[in-house]
């Protein structure tokens, strides 16, 4: 790499005037935004990053998954594309960071590139995926390019049909469009992503940047205790089949689950529905929507295995039934081997502390792991607050994320041009 490249650096005042700028579209009262997928204030985002776009002297693209792009064409005219971005939807009421920091930090490598005049062996463009954080259909965008997306894929939208095909037609989008906009394999020459990191980890290791080694897998089911609904007054504590305590005894197994056995995991059960549901019957069936998490497969398997061996147990312990629907699993996805050394390598000739760390949270990465090399650069949160106004990275540290991610492409674009 030469002497040049290596030290070019993004424009902090300006990144910083586009990022406090786009805050105040869907802003809340409270510092955080609002900007739902579709949602008056997410088209509103949309639109003002297409207009800075064109401002930046960079050419606008939307596909037919609505995904918003800047384009440079700073490599051969058919040669592959680098992609960088994120997304500018938020969660409900959610933090300026989740998203927005990664497309801005692309953004902003795109006009430092074209305005240092490099040309490289390939083309470079800046994505705002749509929907990643699910108001309708998690990581939408990104598996449309991907070629993921299937026709049942668009039967369960979180928020109803309804809203779903109003929010496409506020858009300017359609479903056959959305199974159109897949990327051809051997277009993209990788996928980088800069992100807050949403936990503790960077913070508790004193470190920069996170290097993440892979997106966690997720595996999902619904779990029924099956008890026998008696009169809550009249039946003694010794006759009763009560669904309640059999779930909540599993409940607070899983604790103990995760910690003697899987210290890299997590688990959630975030929804407990009790039937008929009232004062003066016992559950006759406890309902819970169990979600779990680990960085490998192999360990995602074992873990939905143990956590289904201790429902059993807890079920026969209280004399109660146990059905079990398996709502399948989200495998984790690996990041590859050269994007995380590229990330590395930046961060060092950066001078920033680094580590090596699992995504805990989904990504646009995952989606598109299958199609072409990815990584991802995490950036520490403070507190670990996301998903929440409470949402803080240091401005220091943006500015960190985005120049790694800058000399992260340009690693990238050089060795893609040494293999090829
Ligand atoms: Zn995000």
């Amino acid at each position: 790499m030469d002497t040049h490249s290596e030290h070019l650096r993004i424009n902090p005042a300006r990144f910083q005037a586009n990022f406090d700028a786009l805050s105040e579209i869907g802003a809340t009262d409270d510092g955080g935004i609002h900007r739902p997928t579709f949602s008056e204030a997410h088209l509103a985002a949309r639109a003002w990053f297409r207009d800075l776009i064109r401002e930046s002297g960079l050419e606008f693209r939307v596909d037919e998954a609505g995904n918003h792009s800047a384009y440079l064409p700073c490599g051969p005219e058919d040669g592959p594309t680098l992609l960088l971005g994120s997304h500018l939807d938020s969660v409900p009421y959610g933090g300026r960071f989740d998203g927005a920091l990664g497309v801005l930090s692309a953004l902003e490598v795109l006009v430092v590139v074209k305005e240092a005049g490099i040309s490289l062996p390939i083309n470079l463009e800046a994505i705002d995926f749509t929907d990643e954080e699910g108001t309708h259909i998690g990581l939408l965008g990104s598996s449309a390019l991907a070629g993921k997306l299937s026709h049942s894929d668009l039967e369960h939208p979180r928020g109803g049909k309804v809203a779903f095909i109003e929010g496409l037609n506020r858009a300017g989008l359609t479903k056959d469009g959305l199974l159109n906009a897949a990327r051809h394999q051997g277009s993209l020459a990788g996928f980088v992503e800069v992100h807050i990191e949403q936990g503790m980890r960077l913070i508790d290791a004193n470190a920069e940047i996170g290097v993440v080694t892979s997106i966690v897998g997720i595996g999902s089911s619904i779990l029924t205790f099956i008890g026998r609904s008696d009169h809550a007054g009249t039946t003694s504590m010794e006759d009763r089949l009560d669904a309640a305590q059999g779930a909540s005894a599993f409940i607070l197994v899983i604790r103990d689950i995760l910690h003697e056995s899987f210290p890299h995991c997590v688990a959630n059960v975030g929804k407990i529905d009790l039937m008929p549901g009232a004062f003066n019957i016992v559950p006759a069936e406890a309902i819970l929507r169990l979600e779990y998490r680990a960085p490998e497969a192999h360990t995602l398997r074992i873990l939905g295995q143990a956590l289904l061996e201790g429902a059993r147990f807890e079920a026969n312990r209280f004399g109660l039934g146990l059905e079990v629907e398996d709502l399948g699993e989200y495998p984790p996805s690996l990041m590859h081997d050269e994007v995380r050394s590229a990330i590395t390598n930046a961060a060092d000739t950066l001078s920033l502390n680094h580590i090596p760390l699992t995504s805990m949270a989904g990504h646009d990465a995952q989606s598109l792991a299958g199609l072409c090399p990815v990584g991802m650069i995490f950036v520490p949160s403070v507190d670990g607050a996301s998903h929440s106004p409470r949402e803080f990275t240091t401005w220091e540290n943006c500015i960190h994320g985005a120049n790694t991610l800058l000399q992260t492409a340009l690693r990238l674009a050089i060795n893609i041009d040494q293999v090829g």
